[in-house]
This record gives structure tokens, sequence and C-alpha cells, in this order.
């Protein structure tokens, strides 16, 4: 998703961990011992009542067997039943948290199906994609035009789930019913479409594993359009649809969708799910990252709601919610992380790939200025890696700082198609996995040749931004060092001085080197890095 500023700060920094937390947060040993293999989530969306009725069908495979099995779903929603073959079970519920006691064997290695009930009146949306649950609008014809956005609060907030990022369904069916005169668009293909007179259903079938937060319901009285794109896996189907009322604007502004397939399978490697098709769908909120049918409420506008994130002009080449939540299908729906407190992998890398769009229709000096100047925003108040655990994201400015510490690490790497060659090999080493940081760490440091470990400490887990300090004394000797960091940092760093751009190694102790012409030094700007003169 795209940061709403300021509000991630100011709602989980002074924030207290509760059980309820550590229910949602953690692997725990009723979720451990099973392994997510297949959803059909059916579900009935009443829009007058605001209400929806369903079943998810669950087949898990047992790894270590165990009789108590925890499927979350929020208040007030409510599981009016759960079998397994055939047989009513008992459970115990603890706020989301719900523990069903298994009446059949669990053997290890075999395949369960659970069968859940439920319905009720989903949370609203209070602030979507933010503050998420069910938005219930209407568009100007007075259709109604109801979405789901769900990441944070999770997506138990609708549908009854296994509500952790670490195991991620292999597939997934969703059949999704509403009244005739509206359509609904979630993730993959759709199968089929069942007219039941004056209800329709929709059957949407996903091929590839789905983080939970991605799975969504987009309702409304839709029209479509498509293309064929010919990326690098082979032709790509790509869906469109939108209002009625948006038709021609829509096929106007979404000739960014193409152009983002192009620089990101350039950068990033194969768009991750051609199997499921590409799909942008118009929602009722600003936009998220749902997988293969991501969705889009920009206004039709390029920027991020008309306005250049970056202060330079850059930000005004491109709609920002086309880029942005479409980057995501690379970084958070194929490479996903396993904790949320590892966010950054998602969003740092998906707000990199804003610049990297620049640069491959604009040049390299376009994306480095975007960079650059979406510095302003950094807030450097909390570490960017959250709490592991309890469902705690880390600072917004896993956005921009993370942006900016990706250009950087490209800077050491100081090899463009190495960098880009990283950049893809990382969809191809994690391609469908949910991963920690240290895996993306260890892989970055391999491929580089560095130990990137002081770096990644330095950025992602302190908040002071390393300060390079020097002097000359008379005789033209530089002196330097890294202060204002962890006493490990050892990044090198790109410096002129005079017409002379020389590659300085500092550690935390003082160095120097001789034989240098002039006294005044400057750092390759797309360091994101202080400098201090002493005298
Ligand atoms: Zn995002």
């Amino acid at each position: 998703m795209s940061l709403f500023f300021g509000l991630l700060s100011s709602v989980f920094s002074q924030d207290v961990i509760t059980r309820a937390d550590t229910l949602r947060g953690s692997i725990t040993p009723e979720r451990a011992w099973w392994d997510l293999n297949y959803y059909h989530l059916s579900v009935e969306v009443f829009p007058e009542s605001q209400s929806i009725k369903g079943t998810n069908l669950v087949r898990y495979q047992v790894k270590n067997p165990a009789q108590t099995l925890q499927i979350d779903l929020q208040e007030p929603l409510t599981i009016t039943s759960v079998k397994q073959d055939g047989l009513e079970l008992s459970f115990r519920r603890e706020g989301a948290a719900h523990f069903f006691s298994l009446q059949k064997e669990q053997k290890q290695g075999e395949f369960e199906e659970l069968e859940i009930q439920y319905g009720g009146k989903p949370k609203i949306a209070v602030r979507p994609p933010w503050d998420g649950g069910i938005t219930w609008q209407k568009d100007s014809n007075g259709k109604h035009f109801i979405a789901n956005s769900n990441q944070g609060i999770g997506s138990s907030i609708w549908w009854p789930t296994k509500d952790h990022p670490a195991d991620e369904v292999d597939s997934l069916l969703i059949s999704v019913t509403v009244p005739k005169d509206l359509m609904d668009v979630s993730n993959g293909r759709l199968r089929k479409v069942d007219d039941h007179g004056e209800t329709k259903t929709y059957h949407w079938f996903v091929a590839n594993p789905i983080n939970d937060y991605g799975v969504n319901i987009s309702i409304g009285d839709y029209v479509h359009f498509s293309e064929e794109y010919q990326g690098e896996k082979g032709p790509l189907t790509m869906d469109y649809y939108v209002l009625r009322e948006n038709l021609e604007k829509a096929k106007k502004q979404f000739e960014d969708a193409p152009r983002m397939m192009k620089a990101f399978e350039h950068w990033f490697g194969p768009y991750p799910f051609y199997e499921d098709g590409f799909k942008l769908v118009e929602a009722p909120y600003l936009g998220m990252e749902h997988q293969s049918s991501v969705t889009y409420g920009n206004g039709y506008q390029n920027g991020y709601r008309g306005t250049d994130l970056s202060g330079t002009g850059w930000g005004m080449k491109f709609d920002f919610i086309i880029i942005h939540e479409s980057g995501h299908e690379w970084f958070a729906n194929n490479i996903t992380y396993r904790d949320v407190a590892d966010m950054w992998i998602h969003e740092s890398f998906t707000n990199y790939s804003e610049s990297l769009f620049l640069e491959y229709f604009y040049g390299k000096e376009a994306g480095q200025e975007y960079v650059r100047g979406t510095r302003a925003r950094i807030q450097n108040d909390r570490p960017i890696i959250g709490t592991y655990g309890v469902n705690r994201r880390g600072s917004g400015d896993m956005y921009y700082k993370g942006g900016n510490m990706l250009n950087t690490l490209r800077g050491i790497i100081q090899d463009d198609e190495k960098w880009r060659a990283i950049l893809r090999g990382l969809n191809q080493e994690f391609y469908h996995q949910t991963v920690s940081t240290r895996q993306v760490e260890n892989f970055i440091s391999q491929q580089a040749g560095i130990d990137l470990k002081p770096f990644f400490d330095q950025y992602l887990r302190e908040t002071s931004i390393p300060t390079l300090e020097y002097y000359f004394s008379k005789d033209n000797t530089l002196h330097y060092r890294w202060m204002n960091c962890i006493p490990s940092f050892d990044m090198p760093v790109d410096v002129m001085i005079g017409d002379k751009k020389i590659r300085l190694h500092p550690s935390t102790d003082w160095q120097e080197q001789t034989g240098l012409k002039g006294q005044v030094l400057e750092i390759n700007p797309n360091f994101y890095v202080s400098l201090l003169r002493m005298n």
C-alpha cells in the first residue's frame, strides 16, 4: 500500500502489546502444525443491509499432528458452524482467534478439510485502505460500489482464515454472489458466472500462492477492456475493470500499465503470475496491491492524488498508484514477508521501484533525482524493522528511507548490471515464497560479494544517519571516519575532492589519505549520509 503521511507513526508508536496481538502476530502452536493448501471462499454480499454470509473450505496438510487448530475471524462477524468430514466441531473463541477441537485423528502428511460457515455485518472501513474493513459506497449512477481493504488489520476482518503471513495458501477459489446488476472482480481468472435470476455468482481462481491480505472482492457496475502484453514469459493478459462513468478516462490513464510492465520486467524479471493474468480494478479507496488484481482509486491523474511526492517534477510523469501498487507484484506478492515487522521488504523495494520506472523511460538521473527528492519525507523516528511476533510494522521510513537505502546500496555495489541481476535474482531465489529480512540481507551480501550486515543493521535497525566526519591537516592530508552510527559500520563512500573522484573506505576509527589536491570534500549525493567538516 502507499503511505498515508503521519498516520502509521502515530498509530503504532505508543501502543501496548496485548494477548490478542500475540495470537494474531505469532505462529502459535495451533497454527504451526499444519500447512495451508487450498481455500474455497464462497461469500454472498448484501449491499442493502451491509452484511455478508458465506463458507470457507480450508484444505491443509498435517505436518506435526495435533488436535487443536486456530482460525481467525474478527468481530462482529461470527462463525456459525465448523465441520470436518461432515461432523460438527466445537470450538473456543478468544477475540478473533477460534480454536477448533478436531475429532478425527490428524496424521502426518495427510490432507484434511474444514468447512466453516460464517456471517454478519463486517467492520466498516473508517479510512481505507489504511484503517481497513469493508467500504460501502455508491457511484454517480447510484449503483453500489463495494470493496474490502485489510492490510494491517487483517483479512479476518471479513473472512475466516489463517491470518498470519508466514503460511500462504497454494491456490484459491473465491466465489462471490452479488445482486444481478453488479459484478465482482477478485484475484486470478474468472472461471465462470452463475446466473440465479436476482443474483449472480462470480468464480475467480488463483493458481499461485497468494498472501492473505491480497485476497479481495471489488464489486461495482464495472465495464471491462483488455490487452495482450508480450512479456518475458510470452503473452500476458492485462484486464481492466472500471466504473462505467470512467471508461474513457481509464483507457487513457491505464496506458501506464503496459509501461509499468515493461520497466519492471526489465528490472525485476518476469511478472510473477502469468497464469493468473494482471488486472487493474477501480476501487472506492486509493489503492492496494491485491495480487493479480491491483486496485486503483487515484482519480485518473498522475502523481499521488495529483501531487509529486518527490518535489522534483518527476513524480508527475506517472500515475503513482498504477506504478507503486503494481510494483508490489514483485515485492509483496511474489516475495512476501513472514512477519509484518519486515514490511520494508514490500515497501522499501516498491518505493525504490518508482525511481526505476522513471530511469527506464527518462534516464538514470531522473530516477536519482526522484529518490533524493523523497528524502524530505524521512522522519528517522523509529527503526524501519518493527517488533516480531506481535503484528507490529516498523516506521513509515520503510518507504522513503528504505528507497534511499537501496539506492545507496546500488552506489556501494557500483555496477548497475550486477545491481539489476541482484533485483532479478531476489525474485528468482524467493519466487512465490515468504521470507525474513535476514534471508534478503544474506542473498544480497552473497551476490554483491560484500558483507552488508553492518549496512543493514544501521539503516534498518537504527534511526541515526551515518555522518562522514573529516578535516584536512596542513599538508593536504584528509582525515576521516564514520560517526553517528553503530561501531561496526564500514560503508564505502564516493567523494569528490577538487576535481578528483575517489572512493573512501571509512570505519568508525580515524583514517587518513595523503597526496590530495584541494581542501573541499563533496559526497556523491546519491549516498544517503550526512557530512560534517571539522575545523
Ligand atoms: Zn506500498
